[in-house]
């Protein structure tokens, strides 16, 4: 399996070149047709799977494919939710690099720091948002971040962002989130919890495991 049988469109085919990947990782295969199918997506996958560049890849594909008109550029398109400050930055970096040449904006959110230079990052308008929980509600309850028009929303390892105690944060955002959306969701591990939050926010899923 070669990038090129994936169909992707040329200014993601060119940033893949010059990351210098050749050959789609397993979950890669099996789970960027799936998403650029529009199909929700239950995926169990580990750090350094590749997964990230799953996800973005077809996101920044069917974002760049379905451009909005001058009145929308204000809102959020597309928000990924993961646990940790140190993978919303490397999940940003990921759609930095893959997102070069498609003219999709992003910015990264997360608690510890000053949000000014975040909130400021916001008002410029940006179509992806990576965020961590916390920071995230904290920005919606302050006006800064509104998610009633979102295409695509990812939950990052759903299993960790139990285990920090994130349970009823990643709730609340789910209920902001429109019913009209495609979702992807990963965890490393499955267990019943994981499977009962799953089962909330995704609609008749294609699983995928590596
Ligand atoms: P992740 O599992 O998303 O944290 O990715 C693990 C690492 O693999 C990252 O450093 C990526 O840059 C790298 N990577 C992801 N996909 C590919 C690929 N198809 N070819 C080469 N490296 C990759």
């Amino acid at each position: 399996m070669t990038f090129q049988e994936l169909n992707l469109i040329e200014p993601i085919t060119k940033a893949l070149k010059e990351e210098g990947y050749d050959t789609p990782t397993p979950i890669q295969a099996k789970a960027i047709p799936i998403i650029l199918d529009q199909k929700d997506l239950l995926g169990c996958a580990q750090t350094g799977t590749g997964k990230t560049a799953a996800f973005a890849i077809p996101m920044l594909q069917l974002l760049h494919n379905k451009p909005v008109g001058n009145s929308e550029r204000q809102r959020i398109r597309a928000l990924i939710l993961t646990p940790t400050r140190e993978l919303a930055i490397q999940i940003g970096e990921s759609f930095a690099a893959y997102g070069r040449y498609t003219g999709l904006k992003h910015t990264v959110v997360f608690g510890g720091v000053g949000q000014k230079p975040q909130t400021d990052a916001l008002r410029k308008g940006i179509d992806i948002l990576v965020a961590t929980p916390g920071r995230l509600l904290d920005l919606i309850t302050q006006g800064f971040i509104k998610l009633n028009q979102l295409e695509f929303f990812v939950l990052d390892e759903a299993d960790r962002m139990l285990d920090m105690g994130f349970v009823h944060d990643v709730k609340k955002v789910i209920k902001l989130l429109p019913q009209q959306r495609q979702s992807l969701f990963f965890s490393a591990t499955m267990p019943p919890a994981i499977v009962a939050l799953a089962n909330t926010i995704l609609i008749q899923p294609v699983k995928v495991e590596v």
